[in-house]
């Protein structure tokens, strides 16, 4: 590897991100044109985007959708053991409360009922 290229590898990242100064891009410019290895190490500063358009859906994707999956189940079952908890409170205040002002059925009152 020339001077040239570890300094054309070095300003790799600069050059793709546009940050480079004029002088610099002109140099890494014309060494990519003439130099394949250089070549080759600059394609992995490829967009992005242009990426994850070639490459096939990974195992990383398919975790990721089933981690998301589990996340949906759990929150269903939080939901559910929530409406319990707050349908069982509810159940017991209405108990009180017909309790205290004497509606509630006792024991007694159905015997005098009956
Ligand atoms: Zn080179």
């Amino acid at each position: 590897m020339s001077w040239k290229c570890e300094i054309v590898t070095d300003l790799a990242p600069l050059y793709h991100d546009k940050e480079a100064s004029k002088a610099s891009r002109k140099l890494v410019k014309e060494h990519l044109r003439e130099c394949p290895e250089c070549r080759a190490y600059y394609k992995k500063y490829r967009p992005v985007e242009t990426m994850a358009a070639e490459e096939p859906v990974s195992d990383g994707v398919e975790n990721f959708v089933l981690l998301a999956k589990k996340m949906r189940r759990r929150r269903q079952l939080l939901w559910l053991g929530f409406l319990f908890y707050f349908a069982g409170t509810m159940w017991a205040l209405v108990l009180h409360h017909q309790y205290k002002t004497d509606k509630f059925l006792t024991k007694n009152k159905i015997f005098k009922i009956l």
